[in-house]
């Protein structure tokens, strides 16, 4: 789309300050790659426990570089001395370039886009990190909606290499052109994606989480089991353990999300055993206990904590005959015996 004569023109070649709306999982990512770029960034969240967290995660993300010896100390310190943390919104109202990332409601993240608009420059660049949310929406109502753009992070920010960028149906083309530049300048790799719901990843995850959640709530192999079988076939990470990572709470929304864009495609169904999880305080990494219990971030036990009503007893048939051979065969096997199934 030509921007028309009350659209305004967007300077890319000098943005240098960033605001991150939200910083919890991927907003403290998000600040953490932009910083090390050399961006001056404000980080913003409702909530002043949450900008102490990230600051202190990201202070921990660098230390480790440091270690690794991907950072000079001396970088480490520029980086952490670029990040700014708030809670007021209204300190993000010179910021260049705005990245959204708050829970993945439409009223809230509609709210806070009316907010911005209202309170940054009209060339002030608006994205959100929605996972699943239409830009078009997102847009629908705000002054200057051809700087509404999606810029999709993949977690964790500072290891996963890929920028979904969205373009929404008044997106200016200047804007998606410089959404893809600053993508490339924080060293990710860049993927134009329609404004569908879930985009292209999201899209290919939800049967991924989705059948998984299903064949654990009908007591066909355990949450730890799936993980195990899917990891032997070749996959980095289980289903399960994806969804602790992204935070069962966040995945639950994505999913419900994709389900009602969808109209109700089949396919997208979002799972009881979710609603479960969420509601037992289960979210995942992020609060020590998802699927699987973590003490620092690390997995502290291989199995599901304990027996969930929605998933079913394993063993309801006396005998289970396997047939074929391989690797995931013999997994398989010992995965059953260990559950105590002949
Ligand atoms: P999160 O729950 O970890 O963090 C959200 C943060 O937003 C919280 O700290 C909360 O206090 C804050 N917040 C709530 N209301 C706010 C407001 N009005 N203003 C400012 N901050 C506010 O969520 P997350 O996992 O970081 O997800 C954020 C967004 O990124 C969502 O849209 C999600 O779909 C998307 N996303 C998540 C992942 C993932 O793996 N977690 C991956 C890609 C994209």
């Amino acid at each position: 789309m030509t921007p028309g004569e009350d659209e305004v023109p967007i300077l890319t070649s000098e943005i240098s300050r960033l605001g991150v709306v939200g910083a919890g999982t991927m907003g403290a990512g998000i600040a953490q790659v932009a910083a090390v770029a050399g961006y001056a960034v404000v980080l913003c969240d409702v909530a002043a426990e949450a900008v102490e967290r990230a600051f202190g995660r990201i202070a921990a993300g660098l230390e480790r570089a440091v270690v690794r010896e991907r950072l000079t100390s001396a970088a480490r310190d520029e980086a952490l001395g670029r990040i700014r943390t708030t809670t007021d919104l209204g300190d993000l109202r010179d910021a260049q370039f705005v990245i959204e990332a708050a829970p993945e409601e439409l009223g809230l993240k509609r709210e806070l886009f009316a907010a911005l608009a209202g309170l940054c420059a009209p060339e002030t660049i608006l994205a959100s990190n929605t996972s699943s949310l239409l830009i078009t929406r997102l847009a629908s109502d705000i002054a200057h909606p051809e700087r509404v753009i999606g810029m999709h992070f993949f977690n964790p920010v500072p290891v996963r290499p890929l920028v979904e960028v969205i373009s929404g149906a008044r997106t200016s083309p200047e804007v998606t052109e410089a959404t893809v530049a600053l993508a490339e300048r924080l060293g990710k790799t860049a993927v134009r994606a329609l404004d569908t719901p879930g985009f292209i990843v999201n899209r290919v995850a939800r049967p991924f989480t989705g059948e998984a959640l299903r064949m654990a709530s009908e007591g066909i192999a355990t949450p730890a089991q799936i993980d195990r079988i899917v990891r032997t076939a070749g996959f980095s990470i289980g289903p399960f353990e994806m969804m602790d990572l992204v935070g069962n709470d966040v995945n639950f929304a994505v999913h419900q999300a994709i389900y009602e864009q969808t109209f109700g495609e089949p396919r997208y169904r979002p799972q009881r055993l979710q609603a479960q999880m969420i509601a037992s305080g289960r979210l995942g990494q992020k609060t020590g206990q998802g699927f699987y219990r973590y003490a620092e971030g690390q997995k502290v036990a291989d199995e599901t904590p304990e027996p969930y009503a929605e998933i079913g007893p394993l063993g309801r048939a006396a005998t289970v005959l396997i047939a074929g051979h391989g690797p995931q065969v013999d997994d398989l096997g010992l995965a059953l015996k260990a559950a105590g199934q002949e």
